[in-house]
């Protein structure tokens, strides 16, 4: 256990087709109530103690982080604890402005990832499901990058024939940018996002798109557990990156725990259930008891859903899972 992921709400002003459609998620779903999130106080305690067992790296994440209020408060309470080598955030870019950007970097924030699906205004409106415009998203990098957040990661989630023709205009405008583009395959996560397989434009298939356009060559991963594949452009105009968690599942070297905006320990993003921390915490337990809770949730872990998707069972296909804006994606 390396790497955790800190979803902060589950809620989130975009309502994108392959996490949150607007036809399941509309003015009467019923988000957490606002007691049953964690305090930015009981997310830094769990933090502490997920650092003492071993855990280097947080992600903040969500929902949309940056609609729980003054989310800086948060990274101030992270960034000392002894152990965390590196904290970032992940945002749909909608709530970024130069001064947020600013705040999150002074309290200690080190990477930013910005999610961007097309730069041609109608496809991206048509994905984000609210009409947002592209050019707010630009802005948001822009800021990120002038409070000092470099390299900016941009992650594009690709879906057939919603936003695959765009492949080689997003790779354009961002070579040479400093900021790495990542195209992600659509998942099957949770179960109201309609995902079909024929949906899912296989990585192998990006790269040799980009490839024939820009030549590319691999870049060794930066560590064990790296969840994407990084390639360069043979001319020197940067990096980018596929994460091909459907086709070519990683479950294997994952060192990743999830813990949901009510504090619910969760082993894998495809999980069914999960372990509440937060009763632990508000039912007085001491720091012990916590991480002996945790320990042993991730000692008994044999999660490998993706792989096990590859193999296409019954029993996969009827499992249930949890939503990507409740466990944090
Ligand atoms: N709201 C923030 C954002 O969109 O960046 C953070 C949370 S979002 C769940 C985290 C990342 O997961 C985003 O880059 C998003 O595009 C990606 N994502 C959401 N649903 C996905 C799916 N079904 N398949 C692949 N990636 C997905
Ligand atoms: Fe919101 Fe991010 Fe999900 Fe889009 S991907 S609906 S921005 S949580």
């Amino acid at each position: 256990m390396r790497d955790l992921r800190i979803s902060v709400t589950d809620r989130c002003n975009f309502r994108c087709t392959y996490c949150m459609p607007k036809e399941l998620f509309g003015a009467d779903h019923a988000f957490l109530p606002r007691a049953s999130l964690l305090s930015f106080e009981e997310i830094a305690r769990l933090a502490r103690l997920f650092a003492a067992l071993g855990v280097t790296k947080l992600r903040l994440t969500g929902g949309e982080p940056l609609v729980r209020k003054e989310i800086e408060r948060l990274v101030a309470l992270l960034a000392p604890i002894p152990g965390i080598a590196d904290i970032s955030l992940t945002t749909n870019g909608s709530l970024l402005t130069a001064d947020k950007a600013r705040q999150l970097k002074a309290a200690g924030l080190q990477r930013i990832t910005i999610s961007l699906d097309a730069l041609d205004d109608a496809t991206f409106k048509a994905m984000n499901g609210v009409g947002f415009p592209v050019r707010k998203v630009l802005d948001a990098i822009d800021n990120a990058v002038a409070a000092g957040f470099a390299p900016v990661k941009i992650n594009m989630v690709l879906k057939r024939g919603a936003n695959d023709a765009c492949i080689e205009a997003m790779a354009e405008h961002f070579r040479g940018s400093g900021c790495v583009l990542r195209f992600i395959e659509f998942m099957d996560v949770g179960t109201t996002n309609g995902w079909r397989m024929q949906d899912v434009v296989p990585s192998a298939e990006v790269i040799a798109r980009v490839d024939a356009r820009w030549p590319l060559e691999r870049v060794p991963a930066n560590y064990p557990g790296e969840v994407a594949n990084r390639w360069r452009y043979k001319d020197g105009a940067g990096e980018v990156g596929v994460i091909a968690s459907v086709t070519q599942p990683f479950c294997g070297g994952c060192t990743r725990a999830r813990l949901s905006a009510e504090g619910v320990l969760y082993t894998c993003l495809f999980a069914g259930g999960g372990a509440s921390l937060r009763d632990l915490l508000r039912g007085g337990a001491d720091d012990e008891v916590v991480m002996d809770k945790i320990a042993g949730v991730w000692g008994r872990r044999r999660d490998r859903y993706s792989e096990l998707r590859t193999e296409a069972t019954p029993e996969i296909a009827a499992r249930k899972k949890i939503e990507m804006s409740y466990i944090g994606g």
